[in-house]
């Protein structure tokens, strides 16, 4: 397998993971830079299924946000990912998400803080791009950038996520992480005030040392998880936003 098609099929395993997830739907789309290639890989634009996707589907992108190979249309909001992928040399990867769980706090403009040890990974914060607009611009990629600063997720007010990371792996298991200690903060919100992992907490958990090998636990987990997905929400109701 080449370097390409073998980023290609975990952009589409990604992808495939976050839907049986709930947190990719109708829109939100996530992509890979090979800097080597000066190549982006994103998954189509809105409307796709992004429980089926297949290397295949990707869009090739350039820095600038030209499509350089193929017919296939970028998602609108591709300005998120060409401006993290050429700002930080730590962004290959970039996944935006309308997670639900997450997105609240975007909406509350609530300071996220982590409330498990697993939530440590972003005990340095997730700053807040307070902006109520799609990112469909150059200039506007260019101010998430600066919103962002080094952190590893951003908040984008009354809309969404953005979560940025060496690689899928961990830029999926960081944007699990994020949404399910959000879904905690909430439910544990209802019994009372919650108590955070500190700073100090976080860092004798060891979170940045152990990130690589647990988000490639969480990756084959997910991934063998999907192979035998239906690809029907239990429900058999999928709503507007996951
Ligand atoms: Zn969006």
């Amino acid at each position: 397998m080449t370097a390409e098609s073998d980023l290609r099929e975990k952009l589409a395993a990604c992808a495939r993971i976050y839907a049986m997830q709930g947190m990719l739907g109708l829109f939100g789309h996530v992509s890979a830079y090979d800097p080597e290639a000066g190549k982006i890989f994103i998954t189509p634009g809105m409307g796709s299924d992004k429980a089926k996707l297949r290397a295949t589907d990707m869009v090739v992108m350039d820095l600038d946000g030209k499509v350089v190979e193929g017919d296939g249309r970028p998602p609108v909001e591709w300005p998120i990912h060409t401006a993290l992928h050429a700002a930080r040399k730590d962004a290959l990867a970039v996944a935006h998400l309308h997670s639900p769980y997450a997105t609240l706090f975007a909406i509350a403009k609530r300071k996220f803080r982590p409330v498990t040890l697993q939530g440590a990974i972003f005990s340095s914060g997730v700053p807040l791009y307070n902006e109520a607009h799609l990112i469909t611009t150059p200039e506007r990629g260019k101010r998430l950038v600066e919103a962002i600063g080094n952190q590893r997720a951003s908040l984008l007010r009354a809309h969404g996520i953005v979560v940025a990371g060496k690689n899928l792996a961990e830029v999926l298991y960081a944007s699990l992480i994020l949404e399910d200690d959000s879904k905690k903060s909430l439910q544990a919100a209802t019994l009372g005030k919650l108590s955070f992992v500190s700073p100090e907490e976080s860092q004798a958990f060891g979170a940045e040392i152990a990130l690589a090998r647990r988000a490639q636990r969480a990756w084959d987990y997910f991934s063998h998880l999907e192979a035998r997905w239906d690809r029907q929400p239990a429900t058999g109701k999928m709503e507007l936003f996951p």
